[in-house]
């Protein structure tokens, strides 16, 4: 871009989402896939309305929040502009109402209580659900999500739930310096996936999204196969510690 004179300026939110965009693209065409075939998804959590927006304003449309107190927080500040909200983060029962105004897709779906709870409130709003299943492909026993072996069971709950649709999985990797070890937990994601389209499990129809990868292992989420990628301090900058 022309820089008209100026001196060089620091980086905005808006040339980080840019470089991450051209990344995101970059690593799907290396994975031999369409340029096009990973929607990236801000991870906001602690960011104020007025930098999202600004991003919303750049184009970028799909965010991602943690915490219920936080959508309904920043709900007015967003409304109207186009933006596209996910739930990443675990949701208590007790929240669903709070929460479905706003969210398009509940990507945190980890047991057969909270997907019937989700349906019946969906349901009586007349309104369908997109969910992701959450699986914790680490085995580390702070992170949410059902066991890899625990999928076909769970999908098999959801199934009959008529006003959820289950779009795919989500997880949250490994937290390690060594990609390779990343990268081997969202190949399980990926296998799943595909285990459960080639044999028809029920509920799996039409569960073809993975949802995995976030600034420090977009790429090798996108060469396993991801469909959408959360990314935060990438573009954002490090954040301040808070809980998720
Ligand atoms: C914060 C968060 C992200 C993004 O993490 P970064 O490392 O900042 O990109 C992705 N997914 C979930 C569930 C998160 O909580």
């Amino acid at each position: 871009m022309a820089d008209q004179g100026r001196t060089t300026r620091p980086p905005t939110d808006v040339d980080r989402l840019r470089s991450v965009q051209a990344q995101v693209r970059e690593a799907a065409v290396a994975a031999g896939r369409e340029s096009g075939s990973v929607r990236l998804m801000l991870a906001t959590k602690t960011i104020e309305p007025d930098r999202i927006l600004a991003l919303i304003a750049a184009g970028q449309r799909l965010i991602g929040e943690n915490r219920v107190q936080e959508v309904v927080a920043k709900a007015a500040a967003l409304a109207g502009s186009g933006h596209e909200c996910h739930l990443i983060g675990h949701l208590q029962g007790n929240k669903i109402n709070q929460v479905l105004p706003y969210v398009t897709c509940v990507q945190s779906v980890d047991s057969a209580a909270l997907g019937t709870r989700l349906n019946s409130r969906i349901a009586s709003l007349e309104r369908t659900l997109d969910v992701l299943v959450q699986v914790n492909v680490s085995g580390e026993s702070t992170k949410s999500g059902v066991e890899p072996a625990a999928v076909p069971a769970l999908l098999a709950e959801l199934a009959p739930l008529s006003a959820l649709r289950v779009r795919g999985y989500m997880t949250i990797g490994l937290r390690s310096a060594d990609l390779g070890a990343v990268r081997a937990g969202y190949r399980t994601l990926a296998g799943l996936r595909d285990r459960a389209l080639t044999v028809g499990m029920p509920g799996a129809e039409h569960a073809v999204e993975l949802s995995m990868g976030m600034s420090g292992d977009f790429a090798e989420a996108i060469a396993e196969g991801a469909t959408i990628v959360r990314v935060g301090s990438a573009v954002f900058g490090p954040r301040a510690l808070v809980n998720g």
